[in-house]
């Protein structure tokens, strides 16, 4: 019971060092405590705006609008989406999934006069105002791109006379006046390179708005990126969206499990007590891996396990309570460096840490519950990149656990195969 809690107290600490470590500078305004902040994911997902490696322009208006983290839809999306790849993407309301599609808009744009290359379209216009106004907010600093927003009820003269003068970079609209204005040629849809449908299932659904849509659509290039978004995509609207798109990535967050298991390759080794050390020996020698954590599930373990790998001349540390504080986050802080590849660790470091260049996590020991192991395996495959956990199974109990992570998660583990493609969980 002693040791329970001292490991608890621990966790704690550790958890406050790295919060402070992860805190973007001078991001204190009032969405920092916003509904994306408050639902707790911040803890598995701690990375924050500055690893998508956004413009530094983007990155000061995300910290004037008070975002602390990325929501998970953002996580999720927003390296891909940055990257030109096809997007569909189905999140409740409220997720920031409208930031995915504006910044990573605002992060590919080259503005050239008189061209329109991004275009974005929504069903109604109340939402093509806020979308506009999201793109307005986010480009404060990017001052060359213009935005502007088109829908019915606004006399169409004062839209043909703004494309004419003052031809926008980013067009948001409703499919109907856009449609008017790309037919009477007063807007030009041959330099889009980023299409987007926000609500597209709304889009889709309709059929006078689809044919609207299809039509808009086939007068943009070929060669561009698409993106849609909703927060329902029926399993029926969903081909009908990807008829629009290449190869998209597809994103469908319903709970934070199954968003922090995406990406990830998960199998298990059914094995007896004394085998688990040649077999891991085997593993470390045979994968691909930046860095490592191998979670056992108490102190005398991890250090016994550490002490062995050394000697056999792994780059191994461990981090355990029977250790000061002190000497604790010094070794943190240096696994987290890099200084060395293989950590050993208890559940001390399972949760809500986060180092970026832990690709692999093996479970030694089985996790206690389904709880503790989505958080150790959190720590592979973070920030929508790849990984791999390895889970040891070694009695009856380790099966249950395996089986309630399977079930709670609905994720299908299987026994890890003689070869694995070193593509499937090494980041490129
Ligand atoms: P969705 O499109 O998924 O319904 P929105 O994009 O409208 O969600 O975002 C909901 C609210 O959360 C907005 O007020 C938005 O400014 C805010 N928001 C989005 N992302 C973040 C973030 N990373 N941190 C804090 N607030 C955010």
């Amino acid at each position: 019971m002693g040791e329970t809690k001292e490991i608890d107290t621990y966790e704690e600490e550790l958890l406050d060092y790295d919060e402070e470590e992860e805190k973007v500078p001078d991001s204190n305004g009032a969405k920092a405590t916003g509904e994306v902040a408050k639902k707790g994911y911040v803890g598995i997902h701690s990375s924050g705006f500055r690893d998508f490696l956004l413009k530094p322009e983007l990155l000061r208006a995300i910290v004037d609008s008070g975002f602390e983290h990325p929501s998970e839809v953002q996580h999720e999306c927003i390296p891909q989406a940055i990257l030109g790849m096809d997007v569909i993407c189905q999140a409740k309301s409220g997720m920031g999934k409208t930031a995915v599609f504006v910044l990573s808009t605002l992060q590919q744009i080259e503005p050239v006069a008189g061209q329109v290359a991004a275009l974005i379209l929504c069903h109604t216009r109340e939402l093509a105002y806020q979308i506009c106004h999201e793109f307005e907010r986010f480009s404060t600093y990017l001052p060359d791109i213009k935005v502007a927003v088109f829908y019915g009820g606004v006399n169409i003269k004062t839209h043909k006379e703004l494309l004419k003068n003052e031809c926008p970079h980013v067009v948001v609209g409703t499919p109907g006046r856009i449609l008017a204005l790309a037919r009477e040629k007063d807007l030009a849809l041959k330099n889009v390179r980023h299409f987007i449908l926000d609500e597209c299932d709304k889009m889709l659904e309709s059929l006078d708005m689809r044919k609207d849509v299809q039509e808009i659509f086939k007068m943009t290039p070929h060669d561009k990126q698409v993106m849609m978004f909703s927060a329902t995509l029926s399993k029926e609207i969903r081909p009908v969206c990807k008829k629009f798109m290449q190869d998209p990535m597809e994103i469908y967050v319903d709970d934070e499990a199954k968003l922090t298991l995406h990406g990830l390759v998960q199998h298990y080794i059914k094995l007896t007590e004394l085998e688990k050390n040649r077999k891991l020996n085997d593993l470390l020698d045979a994968l691909d891996f930046n860095q490592v954590v191998i979670f056992v599930k108490s102190v005398s373990r991890a250090a016994e396990l550490n002490k062995l790998l050394v000697e056999c001349n792994f780059p191994s540390i461990c981090i355990h309570s029977g250790m000061s504080q002190e000497e604790r986050l010094t070794r943190y802080k240096g696994f987290k460096e890099g200084h060395k590849r293989i950590l050993v660790a208890t559940d001390l470091v399972g949760r809500g840490i986060d180092i970026e260049r832990v690709n692999i996590v093996i479970n030694y020991d089985m996790p206690d519950s389904a709880d503790t192991y989505l958080h150790r395996v959190g720590r592979a495959g973070r920030f929508g990149t790849k990984g791999l956990a390895i889970t040891f199974v070694s009695s009856a109990s380790d099966s249950d656990v395996l089986n309630q992570v399977q079930e709670r998660f609905e994720v299908d583990i299987k026994e890890l195969p003689e070869q694995i493609d070193t593509s499937t969980y090494m980041p490129s």
